[in-house]
């Protein structure tokens, strides 16, 4: 038995020296307040125990991450007709890119780009009020982090849509290629919601779990999703859920990831952990520096890498 605690305990100590490296997002204003001198972590084993360190019990704004959790609500709602609408490619280009998308016909690459996480909400908004969309989000990822605490940050959401320029163009070519059914305004709204909810890294962990065992939350004893999907969900984080730098984040980690611009990851070890790590500096793609080097080492010490140690 591997001692997680220790080997995170060492991980810590090897962040805090580099804390503040990377830039911190600043497109959305209220992100830009953030102190970027935070580093945390927190792994949960299939066992169901939470090991943490550092800044691991601070909420931050898990941006991008929310759309693992949007898409396995959308994959329950229409099954494979998700796919109708959106790619499952790497898209090897930034994550708010919208050159793809004319080339494309308005069919995003993958559910993990801005494009494609804003359909996937457009999905998951069928027969409902966007404000029902959200509250089904909320409720399903408290659900699964067992934890009713959870909140979105409506600053947040309020802030990205004052400055969401690029989103809305997204979001209106989209819709003129017919790709979106609801009005942008709507759509937007719950998609910057969505990205708006603030966790910290130990309910994060233990949000994704089922990932890592499955489908089956090992706490609650509840299936999510079945085995296969949980596997699928996993395969498209390992190859699209670090934009233009997922092949360098399999490369050096090896685990299926989904990065967010609040400066969080959220990373799964199939059979072995769920495990989120949060320094808000980012690298050039947009993926968080402190919390990629923090994973590489994890990878390291563990062998979890699902290419062998
Ligand atoms: N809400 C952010 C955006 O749309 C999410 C991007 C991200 O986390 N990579 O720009």
């Amino acid at each position: 038995m591997q001692d997680i605690q220790l080997i995170i305990n060492r991980i810590h100590d090897a962040m805090v020296p580099r804390l503040g490296e990377g830039k911190v997002a600043d497109y959305i204003p209220e992100l830009a307040k953030i102190d970027p001198k935070q580093f945390g972590i927190a792994v949960t084993t299939v066992e169901g125990e939470t090991f943490v360190a550092g800044d691991a019990l601070v909420p931050f704004s898990i941006q991008s991450i929310s759309k693992v959790f949007m898409l396995t609500l959308a994959l329950g709602k229409a099954g494979e007709t998700v796919w109708n609408r959106v790619g499952r490619e790497p898209s090897g280009s930034a994550f708010n890119s919208i050159v793809q998308l004319e080339r494309e016909s308005g069919i995003p690459r993958n559910p993990f780009v801005n494009a494609g996480a804003i359909v996937v909400s457009d999905i998951v908004m069928a027969g409902h009020q966007p404000r029902e969309a959200i509250g089904e989000l909320l409720r399903f990822v408290q659900y699964v982090a067992d934890d009713d605490s959870i909140i979105i940050d409506n600053a947040v959401a309020k802030s990205e849509n004052a400055t969401g320029y690029r989103n809305y163009a997204l979001a209106n070519f989209m819709r003129s290629f017919g790709n979106l059914h609801h009005p942008v305004e709507h759509v937007l709204g719950v998609y910057f919601h969505q990205c708006a909810l603030a966790m910290t890294c130990s309910q994060l962990s233990r949000a994704g779990l089922f990932l890592a065992n499955q489908g089956r939350n090992p706490l609650s004893g509840h299936t999510v999703v079945s085995a296969r999907r949980a596997k699928r969900i996993n395969a498209l984080m390992l190859t699209c859920g670090h934009y233009d730098g997922s092949g360098d984040f399999a490369y050096h980690v090896g685990l299926p990831g989904k990065s967010g611009v609040g400066g969080g990851i959220l990373a799964i070890a199939p059979g072995k952990a769920s495990i989120a790590v949060w320094s808000p500096g980012l690298n050039k793609v947009g993926n968080s520096a402190l919390g990629s080097a923090a994973l590489e080492m994890l990878a390291n010490e563990t062998g979890w890498s699902v290419f062998g140690a």
